[in-house]
């Protein structure tokens, strides 16, 4: 235990001013300089918001294209319903790396619990940064994982702590938005300044029926190609004529119906 922690000194990481937060304050302000910093236990970083640009209409319409894509199951859009709809700033931890082989890049890491572990791939370009303001702290989550648990994700992940160059806390506008799809619940949050859509769980394409009908149709061929040979081996070179023909046959005749399988699955999943 630190036998003096009150002496410990606070100061701002811009001007390196003495900073006094009150009991609990975790957001502030610098009185010198202005910058608004976040106060983790004894650390201080800057403290940003990103600005929304997407009001709950448009989150909406973002999460209906993404629901009418590849990646979900066809007509999710359609066939799924809004059950709610809630907004919040969300704390993310937000490091820049240097990378060993050169060049920085962005790494975050959600500073709050939150079941879609997806939100880690959001990709923030770092000129919409904004200096957080203290009207946001009734709509903004306070970080509940400390700054240096998300250092120790960021050391197992890349064994790479050596090179951050910079961390902060950033909250980023999201909406939480929660559906039902065949009696199940599921959800998915709105990043509400680019309007990227991040799940874990959702009801995604199936992939079983396209490898059947891809396999079925490699299997057809395969069996084909064996005709000529086999029939070659057992009755010289006029079987091997008549292997071919029937293969060319059989081919053609398998062909529409091998399509039409594929559509049929393409349609229906
Ligand atoms: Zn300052």
């Amino acid at each position: 235990m630190d036998p003096s922690p009150t002496s410990s000194v606070l100061t701002c990481t811009q001007c390196g001013g003495e900073l006094h937060p009150d009991e609990g304050q975790i957001f502030l302000t610098c009185p010198f300089c202005n910058s608004t910093v976040y106060v983790d236990k004894s650390r201080v970083v800057f403290h940003w918001y990103v600005a929304p640009t997407l009001d709950e209409a448009k989150a909406r319409a973002s999460l209906a294209r993404w629901m009418s894509g590849n990646q979900t199951v066809k007509d999710l859009d359609r066939k799924s319903s809004i059950v709610e709809t809630s907004f919040a700033y969300f704390p993310m931890w937000y490091f820049k790396v240097r990378r060993p082989e050169g060049g920085e890049e962005i790494r975050m890491l959600p500073a709050a619990a939150t079941a879609v572990s997806e939100i880690a791939h959001l990709y923030l370009p770092a000129g919409d940064l904004r200096k957080y303001e203290s009207e946001l702290d009734a709509q903004a989550l306070a970080p509940t994982v400390p700054l240096q648990t998300a250092l120790q994700w960021m050391e197992s992940g890349s064994g790479a702590s050596a090179s951050i160059m910079e961390q902060s806390l950033v909250h980023i506008p999201l909406f939480t938005i929660k559906y039902s799809y065949q009696g199940r619940f599921y959800t998915a949050l709105v990043e509400a300044a680019t309007g990227g859509v991040f799940a874990n769980i959702f009801p995604a394409k199936a992939e079983a029926p396209y490898l059947l009908a891809g396999g079925l149709t490699a299997l057809v061929y395969v069996c084909l190609a064996f005709i000529p040979v086999v029939s070659g081996l057992a009755e010289g070179s006029d079987g091997a004529g008549i292997g071919l023909a029937i293969c060319a046959v059989a081919g053609l005749a398998a062909a529409p119906a091998l399509f039409a399988l594929a559509a049929w699955v393409a349609a229906k999943v």
